[in-house]
């Protein structure tokens, strides 16, 4: 069963672990997808922190491309269809926050430093269908990709994967140097008026998952001086890296609002295979 090896890799647990009612597997899914793309693109935030990684354009762009090809390092050994649904839940993530938001009052601004959600969705649609073109054009028909976009993907995919390539050649941890510096997990416990959060930490705790992600890292590159990854509940469906204290904060919050999302997914996707493009 693919939730079973999801469960091995990835964050399931986090979507399994909220009692609401019994999740679809498509959004356990969504879930575990974008539970792992906001932990990896706050990992980004402390690799271009932590290593001093040279970055052009938006920090957030970037964070984004990191966590990306993050998931396909946490995933090499399992290319599979269920891997690239979970591509795909990842760039719809941010078409269900641009198709929810109320265009009088948009909660991302143009001054902001993250691109609007709609340019988050194409973006990693186009990372997404990028990496493989002969293999995924039914992104496209999924996304609504516009050609002029498409034709450009693969490049857009090699460069990054070429720049991530070179990091991890860099700043990667020697073969045979004494263990270093770690990225280390803590649990916070979550208030009592937080449905759903306490199972989430029995189950995420109990599945070790976090622990190999940070193992992984820790292993792969030379972090310059110990870290932290804290789950904690945060009062906002939030995540953030904190490059003072060198603490990466993942909220219960925030895993729970995916769950809420996901809900709308089939909607999302009817709406796709109707062939409709993608509006706020
Ligand atoms: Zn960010």
């Amino acid at each position: 069963m693919k939730l079973a090896t999801l469960a091995l890799l990835g964050l399931s647990s986090m979507a399994q672990a909220v009692p609401v009612q019994a999740l679809h597997p498509d959004e356990v899914r969504f879930v575990t997808a974008n539970a792992e793309f906001t932990l990896l693109h706050e990992m980004g935030h402390l690799l271009i922190s932590e290593l001093q990684l040279p970055v052009l354009g938006r920090e957030e762009d970037a964070a984004d491309q990191l966590g990306f090809m993050g998931l396909f390092l946490l995933h090499e050994r399992q290319r599979d269809a269920d891997f690239y649904a979970k591509l795909l839940d990842v760039a719809d993530y941010w078409r269900l926050e641009w198709q929810r938001q109320n265009p009088a009052a948009p909660e991302v601004r143009e001054w902001d430093s993250h691109a609007l959600d709609a340019q988050r969705f194409y973006n990693l649609a186009c990372l997404a269908y990028g990496s493989d073109p002969r293999q995924l054009e039914w992104i496209i028909q999924m996304t609504g990709l516009p050609d002029e976009r498409a034709f450009y993907c693969q490049d857009e995919y090699q460069q990054v994967e070429h720049a991530v390539n070179w990091i991890r050649q860099h700043f990667a941890r020697k073969a045979g140097e004494p263990a270093g510096h770690r990225l280390r997990v803590e649990y916070q416990t979550p208030p009592q008026h937080l449905p759903g959060a306490t199972e989430l930490l029995d189950k995420v705790r109990a599945s070790g998952e976090l622990e190999a992600i940070a193992e992984r890292a820790s292993n792969t590159f030379a972090l310059p001086r110990d870290l932290k990854l804290i789950v904690a509940s945060c009062g906002e469906a939030n995540a953030w890296y904190n490059r003072i204290s060198g603490e990466l904060t993942l909220c219960y919050e925030r895993i729970l609002y995916f769950r809420e999302l996901a809900l709308e997914l089939p909607r999302l996707r009817q709406q796709s295979v109707a062939g409709e493009q993608p509006t706020p």
